[in-house]
């Protein structure tokens, strides 16, 4: 019997997710198939699911929280974040919340030659991304973790030290990894970051989460005054590679979902 897994959200249409997970279940040759389920009610859709079988599905917008709240059981990540990206129906008929997201952020920094233990980080954004990288950081040993957001009430109660929007120069001048996780880029606009301020710091690297079909301007910007830098195409993949095997309890064929990621965003590969 094909097993079903997928990813619910509301819209879901822009989603890679398919593309990256079939791409793995191909290789492997599984006998499932990864589905984008557009969903009104949440609650319904996962009894259903639960009902045919289903694997486990990821979680996109708008309900990460909601399914969090949901589970019956949340691992560390999920805990810590405060919200599911990555859902298992398991035997006894309990849905367990994990959350993928920090594992992506460390696998980009990874990715960039970086490891967080004993850094001074930034993350800019707090979102539901600025609140995974904040975590994904501190759980990974960082020596301070700041956190800098256009609404600063936003950015309290996360366990990062807040940094006032206007201040966000220094706070960059002073980094050593800066990780971006506001949604400003994703339409080919200009970074709201003074990049300049890096050009003399001691910031070995810039994590745009942000993708979109062409590298983002503070990837470009940042690279231009010679730091590595990367944008949230392979964060995506790595958070996919994360699901997966928790999925399938395998390891994931990663090269394959990220040349898939690339294939589908017309890019080629760095
Ligand atoms: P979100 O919860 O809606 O948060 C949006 C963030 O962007 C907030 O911090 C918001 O600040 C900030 N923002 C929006 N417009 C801004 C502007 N003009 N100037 C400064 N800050 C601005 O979104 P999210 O889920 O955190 O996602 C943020 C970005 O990360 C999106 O581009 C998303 O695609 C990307 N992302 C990538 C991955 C990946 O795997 N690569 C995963 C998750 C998200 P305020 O609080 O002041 O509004």
């Amino acid at each position: 019997m094909t097993r079903l897994c997928g990813v619910i959200g509301h819209p879901i249409g822009h989603s890679l997710s398919p593309v990256i997970h079939n791409a793995a279940l191909r290789h492997d040759g599984r006998d499932a198939e990864y589905v984008a389920i557009d969903v009104v009610d949440v609650r319904g859709e996962l009894e259903r699911l639960a009902v045919e079988g289903a694997v486990g599905v990821n979680v996109t917008i708008p309900y990460k929280r909601t399914t969090w709240e949901l589970a019956l059981r949340r691992s560390p990540d999920a805990e810590a974040v405060g919200a599911a990206n990555t859902l298992l129906f398991e035997e006894d008929g309990g849905i367990a919340a994990h959350n993928t997201d920090p594992a992506g952020v460390l696998g980009g920094l990874r990715d960039l030659g970086v490891s967080p233990e004993g850094l001074r980080c930034l993350v800019v954004g707090a979102g539901g991304a600025g609140r995974a990288a904040v975590w994904a950081l501190r759980s990974a040993g960082a020596a301070a973790v700041l956190i800098a957001n256009r609404t600063e009430s936003r950015a309290g109660g996360l366990g990062a030290e807040v940094v006032a929007w206007d201040d966000l120069s220094d706070a960059l001048a002073g980094a050593e990894v800066v990780v971006h996780a506001t949604s400003v880029g994703m339409a080919g606009e200009a970074t709201c970051l003074q990049v300049s301020a890096l050009a003399t710091s001691k910031c070995r690297a810039v994590l745009d989460l942000v993708y979109s079909p062409e590298e983002t301007d503070l990837v470009r910007k940042a690279r231009d005054v010679g730091i590595a830098s990367a944008d949230g195409l392979s964060v995506l993949v790595h958070q996919g590679a994360a699901s997966y095997e928790l999925f399938w309890k395998a390891r994931a064929p990663f090269d394959v979902m990220l040349e898939a990621a690339f294939e589908a965003m017309g890019r080629r590969r760095p």
